[in-house]
């Protein structure tokens, strides 16, 4: 027992936070708000929120895969895949919008260290999933969404501000 309350605690970190000024703040840090930290721009400072410990969220625990347009020719599969598996409600131009970034989204977790696998001549392998009909996931072992999630992280330095999973990114601590 150290004699100091949950009220006083929280308290103790609304006093700190009152005087922290952040450009943008993001509430998650999961890959979508870690990707976005990283894709802002460098000059922004910027605050990250998290509810629990950095662990605790559903990108650590993600198994499969991440799919992606790898052939132009299977545009049409990869559209009605993702339509029926979303019962035809999904939003047609966000299905387009993320399958035609697909290619430069994978590209870019590979320059920031993620290790697909691979054949042997180097190529990314697919694999097949879900409700995709034909091999397009990129994959790393079965550990995949831990595996991106852990090499964003280690490009967004975070920094323990309170005892209540509130964090904070040093913009200029990136690496590069
Ligand atoms: C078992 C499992 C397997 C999966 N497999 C796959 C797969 O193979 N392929 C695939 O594409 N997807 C898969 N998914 C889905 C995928 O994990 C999620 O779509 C993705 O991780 C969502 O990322 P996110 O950053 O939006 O959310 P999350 O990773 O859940 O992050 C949410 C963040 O928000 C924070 N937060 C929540 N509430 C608050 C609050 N009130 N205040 C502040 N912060 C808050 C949390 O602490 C956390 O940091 C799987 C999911 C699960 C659970």
């Amino acid at each position: 027992m150290t004699g100091v309350s949950d009220a006083g605690i929280r308290k103790e970190g609304i006093n700190k936070m009152r005087d922290m000024y952040y450009d943008v703040v993001i509430a998650g840090c999961g890959v979508a708000g870690l990707y976005t930290a990283l894709r802002l721009g460098r000059d922004k400072k910027i605050l990250m929120l998290s509810k629990e410990d950095l662990e605790s969220c559903d990108s650590m625990l993600a198994q499969g895969g991440i799919c992606v347009l790898h052939d132009e020719n299977d545009y049409d599969s990869y559209f009605e895949d993702t339509m029926r598996a979303g019962h035809y409600e999904n939003r047609k131009e966000s299905v387009d919008l993320m399958i035609r970034g697909s290619r430069a989204i994978i590209d870019d977790l590979l320059s920031l260290g993620v290790r697909f696998a691979k054949n042997p001549d180097g190529t990314l392998a697919y694999t097949r999933e879900g409700a995709h009909s034909r091999p397009r996931i990129c994959f790393h072992e079965d550990i995949t969404g831990k595996e991106i999630t852990t090499t964003l992280l280690s490009h967004v330095k975070i920094d323990e501000c309170d005892h209540h999973g509130i964090y904070c990114n040093d913009r200029y601590s990136r690496r590069e």
